[in-house]
């Protein structure tokens, strides 16, 4: 099929819903994508944080090979090993809580609201999430989201949410009574513009909890799985959340999603109060046990926080030439470029050029570079960001 072919089914068949650049991807493979045109393109975004660990990691792959001949899926009256093991894993490397698995973040993030309102008392119905957050598009996670822009022509929302600007421990004080079932934020936001809130925001929010009788959720479907250098976000911050979600990097480009509780949390959640057809079915079960083990093996995390802080530096002197970069933010491989004028051009004439970035709330170029990457790979993408900067 050629390229055009390939674009008018869509044009006749697939909701148009996104915004998609004309090129068909047909391979994928560690940092870089690959089209029909023979072009190969250096993915500082892939698989919109998905591809953590890069397209097609070989370790998955085998994995996934492995487990489709023996059980695809089961459901969930049933027991399997690999979603047990897959539960032990993220347990030792967060809080030592359960797990819920499902197949998106919303819907790890639906559990997870869900469960707050089944475990408080029944006064508490309310949910305080932050202004710029992203939390899906289901009707409760849009409604946790609270960026006006989506909510467009889908009212009502759910009842019961408010909106506090974030990293604002005054306002969320402000916020908060003793109707209050949680708090769901992203420790660092990303659709909102990589956000990095002050070191104790966190920690503030969890006091407000714990003096209300709330719950802290904290909504790592982004920054989980070591992105940032660490496995979760929130050990940057010297806070223990009540609820974790996660989703994006966990299944290696599998679609999984899970919602991790503290064990008396958990326990509300018996059988008939919620369930996922597909969730956490051996598949992607087998999938993910792979990415923690490739990210372990391979010192990924560690490559996260070298490379990452090599990657700020190289921005920190294209900021000295470029007047049109305002300020950089970042945390590991998770970065953001503002910029003083519209990023989508700047990401069109990225990926002319081989460059595969995103842009995000209009200004911010948003890196989210996969966790195998080499210093020579960012070279490579500064050296094309450097180039398009000087054209203007
Ligand atoms: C992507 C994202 C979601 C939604 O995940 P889906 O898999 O698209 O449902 C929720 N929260 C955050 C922080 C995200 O980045």
């Amino acid at each position: 099929m050629t390229k055009e072919e390939t674009i008018e089914l869509f044009n006749k068949y697939v909701i148009a819903n996104y915004g998609r650049l004309p090129r068909v991807i047909v391979k994928g493979e560690g940092c870089y994508l690959y089209d029909s045109d023979g072009n190969k393109i250096l993915d500082m975004f892939p698989g919109w944080a998905v591809s953590a660990i890069g397209h097609c990691h070989p370790k998955v792959v085998e994995a996934i090979r492995k487990q489709a001949g023996e059980l695809l899926h089961i459901d969930n009256t049933f027991y399997s090993e690999p979603q047990g093991k897959l539960a032990k894993m993220l347990s030792e490397r967060a809080f030592g809580g359960k797990s819920f698995f499902c197949n998106s973040g919303a819907e790890a993030n639906e559990a997870a609201l869900k469960l707050a309102r089944l475990h408080t008392s029944s006064e508490k119905y309310k949910f305080i999430t932050t202004e710029g957050s992203f939390h899906g598009r289901t009707f409760a996670t849009l409604t946790a989201t609270a960026q006006p822009r989506h909510h467009e022509g889908l009212l009502p929302l759910l009842p019961g949410f408010v909106y506090v600007p974030f990293n604002n421990i005054a306002a969320m004080e402000a916020a908060f009574d003793d109707e209050v079932a949680a708090v769901m934020v992203e420790p660092i936001q990303g659709e909102g513009g990589i956000n990095i809130p002050d070191p104790n925001y966190l920690k503030e929010i969890r006091r407000l909890c714990d003096d209300h009788g709330a719950l802290l959720i904290c909504d790592e479907v982004t920054t989980g799985l070591g992105r940032t250098g660490k496995w979760f976000a929130y050990q940057h911050f010297d806070v223990e959340p009540d609820m974790i979600t996660m989703a994006k990097a966990l299944g290696g480009g599998v679609s999984i999603g899970a919602m991790m509780a503290k064990s008396e949390v958990a326990a509300t959640l018996v059988p008939g109060k919620h369930a996922s057809t597909f969730g956490g079915n051996a598949l992607v079960c087998a999938a993910a046990i792979a990415v923690i083990e490739a990210i372990e093996e391979e010192n990924l995390i560690e490559n996260a926080n070298q490379l990452g802080k090599y990657t700020m530096q190289k921005l920190a002197e294209l900021k000295k030439k470029h007047f049109i970069i305002d300020s950089i933010r970042g945390v590991g491989l998770m970065i953001g470029i503002q910029l003083n004028s519209p990023g989508q051009p700047i990401v069109n004439k990225c990926l002319e050029r081989g460059l595969r970035v995103n842009c995000t709330q209009g200004t911010v170029l948003r890196l989210m570079m996969p966790m195998i990457v080499t210093k020579e790979q960012v070279d490579q993408a500064i050296d094309i960001m450097d180039s398009v900067f000087s054209e203007g």
